[in-house]
C-alpha cells in the first residue's frame, strides 16, 4: 500500500535518518515482491511519478517546509533515496525473461547451423574482370552500351554500309515488325560491342580509352566452339598520335599479362570494315609452348583476337556529334576478343555450352 508521506516535525541528523531509512526500507519490500511489466511500472509510478510519486511528495513537503540550516543535509539524503529506487528500478527491468521463457527460446548450439552457400564468379564474369583489369591497369575505363541497338550503331557507322556483303560475315538476330522503320532505326540484337565505341565517342571528345565488355548475339548454330549467344571484350584508343606501334605493344603487354610473360604474339594482316589496316592478333601456343601440338593444330600458335587502326570512315560518323574526331588529327586502334575463347583456354574447357548449361557439377570446379 501507498503510505502517505507524514510530516516532518523535526529537522536534525537523527530525525532525517530515520525518515529516510523508512522509506528506504519501504522501497526496497515493494520492489523485492514486483513480478510482471505491469508491476515494475506500477512501481516506478508509486516512487517516481512526477505529480504523485512519493520521492516527489519528499520533496514537496519536506524540502520546502525545512528550515534553511537543514537543506543540505534533507537534499543528500534526498538524493541518495532516490539512488536507490532508481537502482531498484533498474534491476527489476533487467531482470529479464523468466526460466521458463528462456528454457523455450534455447538453441542447441552443438547443432549444426544453417549455412549460407556463398555465391562465386560466373567463369565467364571472371574471364572477363581479368581481361578488363589488364587495360584497366593500363588507363583504359569499361564502357557499356545496349544489347538492343539499332541497325545505325551495329552496322552503319562501324562502316558497314546498307547492303554491304560485310554484314553477312554477322548473321543477325533482328526485332520483329520493324520494316516500317528507316532501316538506320531498324532494332537488332547486337553482333558486337563495336556499336559502344561510337557510343562513347559521340559522348566525348577525344582522348578515349575504353574496353567494352558484355554480351553479344548473331544467328548461328550451336556447337562446341560456336553459341548464338556469346562475350565480347572489345577495346578503343584514341588520341593524338597513337600509331599501329601502340596497338602491338598494348595488345602484346595485354597477352603476356593475361597468358603469361612467356607468350609471343604476332600480327597477320585480315578485314574488318572499322580498321583499316586490320590484323588478327595470334599467341604463341600456350598448351606447347610454341612446339605445336593437337592444341594448335602442330603450328605453334593460336589465333586470339581481331583489331586495326580505326577505319577513317568511323571517326566521320563520330565527327557528326564530335567535330574533335577529325581523322587529320587523330589516330586510335580497336581491338576486340572473345571472352569464352580465352576462358576455354586458360581453365581447359573443351564445350563452349558448358557455360551456359547451369550446371553446378561443372560450375562448382572453378569457385
Ligand atoms: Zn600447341
Amino acid at each position: 500500500m501507498n503510505e502517505e508521506i507524514p510530516n516532518l516535525t523535526a529537522f536534525d541528523e537523527a530525525a532525517l535518518d530515520q525518515a529516510f531509512a523508512r522509506l528506504e526500507r519501504q522501497a526496497r519490500e515493494a520492489a523485492a515482491l514486483l513480478s510482471g511489466e505491469q508491476a515494475v511500472e506500477a512501481f516506478r509510478l508509486q516512487w517516481l511519478g512526477r505529480k504523485q510519486g512519493r520521492l516527489n511528495e519528499v520533496s514537496g513537503r519536506w524540502l520546502k517546509t525545512a528550515p534553511a540550516e537543514a537543506r543540505r543535509a534533507l537534499g543528500l539524503r534526498f538524493n541518495a533515496l532516490k539512488a536507490v529506487v532508481e537502482g531498484l528500478l533498474d534491476a527489476a527491468l533487467g531482470s529479464g525473461p523468466t526460466d521458463a521463457a528462456l528454457a523455450r527460446e534455447a538453441i542447441d548450439i552443438t547443432l549444426p547451423g544453417t549455412r549460407r552457400l556463398t555465391g562465386a564468379e560466373h567463369l565467364i564474369t571472371r574471364t572477363t574482370n581479368e581481361i578488363v583489369s589488364v587495360f584497366a591497369a593500363l588507363g583504359y575505363s569499361v564502357g557499356v552500351g545496349p544489347e538492343v541497338e539499332t541497325d545505325y550503331y551495329n552496322f552503319e557507322c562501324m562502316n558497314f554500309p546498307p547492303g554491304h556483303p560485310a554484314r553477312d560475315t554477322q548473321d543477325t538476330l533482328v526485332i520483329a515488325n520493324q520494316e516500317r522503320r528507316p532501316q538506320r532505326d531498324r532494332l537488332l540484337l547486337r553482333t558486337h560491342t563495336s556499336p559502344v565505341q561510337m557510343r562513347t565517342m559521340e559522348m566525348q571528345p577525344p582522348p578515349v580509352r575504353i574496353v567494352i565488355p558484355g554480351r553479344v548475339h548473331r544467328n548461328e548454330a550451336d556447337d562446341a566452339t560456336h553459341s548464338s549467344t556469346f562475350y565480347q571484350v572489345e577495346g578503343l584508343c584514341v588520341d593524338a598520335n597513337i600509331t599501329f606501334s601502340d596497338l602491338k605493344g598494348t595488345l602484346d603487354h595485354a597477352m603476356k599479362a593475361l597468358f603469361g610473360s612467356a607468350v609471343k604474339t604476332r600480327l597477320f594482316p585480315s578485314f574488318f570494315p572499322f580498321t583499316e589496316p586490320s590484323a588478327d592478333l595470334q599467341i604463341s601456343c600456350i598448351f606447347c609452348g610454341g612446339k605445336g601440338c593437337r592444341k594448335c593444330k602442330e603450328s605453334g600458335w593460336i589465333e586470339l583476337l581481331g583489331c586495326g587502326m580505326v577505319d577513317p570512315a568511323v571517326y566521320a560518323f563520330a565527327a557528326e556529334k564530335q567535330p574533335a574526331y577529325d581523322a587529320r588529327k587523330i589516330s586510335g586502334f580497336a581491338f576486340g576478343m572473345g571472352v569464352e575463347r580465352i576462358a576455354m583456354m586458360k581453365y581447359g574447357v573443351s564445350e563452349i555450352g558448358k557455360f551456359y548449361a547451369g550446371d553446378m557439377r561443372f560450375l562448382e570446379q572453378f569457385v
